[in-house]
């Protein structure tokens, strides 16, 4: 018997001594050294009952420590279950109820006050703090580094991975070994990755870009990690000439544009910069290769499914778009309406299936029936098109589509054309409740630094150049878009904020 992701992904580690992990604090973990304190922590695992299938919750700051957890839970067969750090009591209650976890990780801090919720839902209750300290290291210390793998399968589950909740209550999408480790497979072929590489990971490990697209990756390919803590521009600019490649959010990569020390000499030596989770403005990924001559290479995924679409290592990355299917992954846009497929070119929602795609959402089988085909494709929820070299282009979430006089209007078209105007830095357009039309534009404007919006001018433009259904009908300028940590743009809270606009 097997365990597919423990068998590709740690045990080939195994007494090795080259550098897995490189910490902000200078010191370094080999790939071996966290192996034995994988071992140790799945033989904690172990005696405190967890086996196949259960669920392990954990809301812990990014440490190695909460990395050698989610490698003990493959071990152990678990379940592994990483939360947002900036989930409230109020949000974990949900999270840990509705996965019927049955052990509960959270910081040494917070161990009284999230109590009564491991006790609310029958979970066993252990900590894990920022410096690896707490109870659960504690027992994991005491326990020999030898552990044989449980065996698994690779339709068994391996995480159940809450979305980011941006359209929505997030939904526990299962993951399987298989769907895992076909990308990651997928992944270090598509760009290259090898055991020389050093990538510098800046990402949060509760979401699938830091855990699953970066982590995976670099242990399917044996290559290093600068692991740092968060995003902090400075200990960036300091790192970065010892990483090969970077994975990004599009804010990442604006706020190293906003500082002049990262030229072409700081990032010459890189061999790849990687975007997702959000989309990279054609604009930045222009200014990108203006400053540093590297071409972004940007890809497009979601929790459910992890990457389906990257733009090409060797060929034209296309700005503004997420370039083309994985091996392996057939995507397809269809009507919303009746599900037929569309032609090239059209906008319709893209569904997409391949070894990739997940077994279902925790306790929804309504939703899972209705955005799980019978045939094995998703329907992502996303708009798209596909252009005519085979490129895709996410136009929006479905979610997002204003529908105003019967007219559908795609925001993010009304965002590229705002954003081009001068002194606008971006753009969100949202539909809000309308009495006659149903629903109509709003644009929510964030101006240039220093730059002033003259609204009247804005407006003029928009009555010249986009057909009066598209105009916005009324214009905010706001300091900045409100954003999650994934750097998504939460059109949900401004739908919130101007929903009385035109009552
Ligand atoms: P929820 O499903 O709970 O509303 P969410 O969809 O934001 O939240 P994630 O699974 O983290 O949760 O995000 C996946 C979504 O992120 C995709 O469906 C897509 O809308 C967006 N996305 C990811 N990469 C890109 C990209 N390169 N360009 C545009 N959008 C992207
Ligand atoms: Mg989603």
């Amino acid at each position: 018997m097997t365990n597919p992701l423990y068998d590709a992904l740690f045990a080939p580690h195994e007494g090795t001594t080259t550098p897995f992990l490189y910490l902000a604090d200078g010191r370094r973990l080999s790939h071996d050294d966290f192996q034995q304190q994988a071992g140790r922590m799945a033989n904690a695992l172990s005696s405190l009952g967890i086996g196949p299938g259960d669920r392990v919750a954990v809301h812990v700051q990014k440490s190695p420590e909460a990395l050698v957890l989610y490698a003990a839970c493959v071990m152990a067969g678990a379940v592994f279950l990483p939360l947002n750090t900036a989930y409230t009591s109020r949000e974990l209650d949900y999270f840990v109820t509705d996965s019927g976890a049955a052990l509960f990780v959270c910081d040494p801090s917070e161990e009284g006050a999230l109590s009564d919720i491991a006790d609310g839902a029958g979970a066993i209750q252990k900590t894990l703090g920022l410096g690896g300290e707490g109870s659960l290291t504690d027992l994991a210390n005491a326990q020999s580094a030898t552990f044989a793998a449980v065996p698994r399968s690779e339709d068994d589950l391996a995480a159940l991975l809450y979305t980011s909740g941006t359209t929505g209550r997030s939904k526990g999408a299962m993951l399987t070994h298989k769907n895992l480790l076909s990308n990651a497979e997928a992944l270090v072929n598509a760009w290259q990755f090898t055991e020389r590489d050093v990538l510098l990971h800046a990402l949060p490990i509760f979401h699938s870009h830091g855990l699953f697209v970066a982590t995976n990756v670099m242990l399917l390919c044996g290559g290093a990690m600068i692991f740092l803590p968060k995003f902090d521009l400075e200990t960036v600019l300091n790192r970065l000439p010892q990483a090969t490649t970077m994975m990004g959010v599009p804010t990442f990569y604006t706020r190293l544009l906003d500082d002049q020390r990262f030229n072409r000499d700081l990032a010459a030596h890189m061999r790849l910069f990687i975007s997702g989770s959000a989309p990279l403005l054609a604009e930045t990924h222009r200014q990108f290769e203006a400053r540093t001559g590297h071409r972004i290479l940007e890809r497009y995924g979601m929790t459910e499914t992890s990457m389906n679409t990257s733009n090409p290592f060797d060929g034209e990355r296309r700005a503004g778009t997420v370039g083309f299917p994985l091996p392996g992954v057939e995507v397809k846009v269809c009507d919303p309406e009746t599900g037929a497929e569309l032609p090239r070119a059209e906008i319709g929602v893209l569904w997409v299936r391949g070894p990739n795609v997940f077994r279902g959402y925790w306790n929804m089988p309504e939703k899972t029936r209705e955005e799980l085909r019978e045939d094995g494709f998703f329907i992502t929820g996303d708009l798209s098109l596909i252009d005519d070299d085979g490129y895709v282009h996410i136009v929006g979430r479905g979610k997002d589509l204003i529908i105003s006089g019967g007219f559908n209007i795609y925001p993010k078209e009304i965002e590229l054309f705002l954003d081009a105007l001068p002194g606008v830095k971006e753009s969100a357009v949202i539909g809000a409740p309308h009495p006659d039309l149903g629903e109509s534009v709003i644009a929510v404007l964030v101006p240039e630094t220093g730059a002033t919006l003259d609204l009247a001018d804005v407006d003029a433009v928009a009555k010249r150049d986009l057909a009066g259904f598209k105009r916005p009908r009324h214009i905010e300028v706001v300091e900045a878009l409100p954003r999650n940590t994934m750097g998504k743009v939460q059109k949900n809270e401004l739908r919130d904020r101007f929903a009385a606009t035109f009552q």
